[in-house]
């Protein structure tokens, strides 16, 4: 069995969480002992013993399965399988547009585990209340609901740029891991954007976070008020260099972190003529969002 790197994210789509039950809760991802954990408990954890069992329990028996290209569905009716198979593969299809990655593809197709409601989501997988989604390993766990597409969006992206970047390397890049996951979150759902906006514009574009302190883990002890500047702040700062690099030179730079470049070279290489370094997109995306 494949030594799971504890890849599991409670976190994903606060924004219609919050509008559905008004919890003010963010949800957290972490990659090497990747756990779920409440803002004020953000840490890196040592990585979860070696899990021969999943920690979550699937559907009742009568489930239906569908398989598409990518993905492998689980849900209780055909209909809802399909239905969320079809939002799977538009996902798929722009994320690995945005990333440029034409010549990857998942060793294999990726699990889709809906549940029937966010009881049963809570009762099966053991998350918090206020979660909508995770992933573990090369599945990903979500319930039938409204938000599901931006939850699906946020986690596939982190399946795919795992995989892609290799479970050694993906430490070091929580802010790129992230930021994609935001921007793709947001890509999906409108729902998500506006309130990813709306937190920019109340905290991140009057005191933004200086990107040599975004690009390390906020330490322990954070406020949730810091994990959500961060989330909205690593969110504009991935869109601003896709927006302004291109999806090539964004290919390339994941491509030269996975072979070990440093940031900095990466980003010297990735966008020739454009920044040389993080501090030039630093400076870029201050003027950017000061407009
Ligand atoms: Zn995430």
């Amino acid at each position: 069995m494949k030594n799971f790197s504890y890849v599991k994210e409670s976190r994903a789509f606060f924004a219609v969480r919050r509008l559905q039950a008004g919890v003010c809760c963010l949800v957290f991802f972490f990659i090497c002992g990747c756990v779920p954990m409440p803002e004020e408990a953000l840490q890196d954890l040592p990585p979860a013993a070696q899990a021969n069992e999943p920690p979550y329990k699937g559907l009742e028996p009568g489930y239906k399965t569908y398989e598409t290209a990518h993905f492998l569905i689980k849900a209780y009716t055909t209909e809802i399988a399909v239905a969320q198979s079809v939002i799977c593969e538009q996902d798929y299809s722009r994320i690995m547009n945005d990333l440029g990655l034409y010549s990857f593809a998942p060793v294999k197709p990726y699990n889709v585990v809906v549940y029937r409601d966010s009881q049963e989501y809570i009762k099966q997988t053991g998350q918090p209340r206020w979660s909508g989604g995770m992933a573990y390993g090369n599945a990903i766990l979500i319930y039938d609901s409204e938000g599901a597409a931006a939850v699906l969006a946020h986690e596939m992206t982190h399946l795919i740029f795992n995989e892609f970047m290799g479970l050694a390397n993906n430490a070091d890049f929580k802010w790129v891991n992230e930021g994609l996951a935001v921007y793709e979150e947001n890509r999906a759902s409108a729902v998500s954007k506006a309130a990813y906006s709306r937190r920019f514009s109340s905290t991140v574009a009057t005191n933004p976070i200086p990107f040599s302190q975004m690009i390390n883990l906020a330490p322990q002890g954070e406020q949730n008020a810091v994990v959500e500047k961060w989330y909205a702040q690593v969110g504009s700062v991935v869109a601003f260099m896709i927006k302004e690099g291109g999806t090539l030179g964004f290919s390339i730079l994941i491509i030269r972190l996975k072979a070990g470049d440093t940031v900095n070279a990466a980003i010297g290489t990735a966008f020739p003529g454009l920044w040389k370094n993080l501090r030039d997109i630093e400076k870029a995306w201050l003027l950017e969002i000061s407009r």
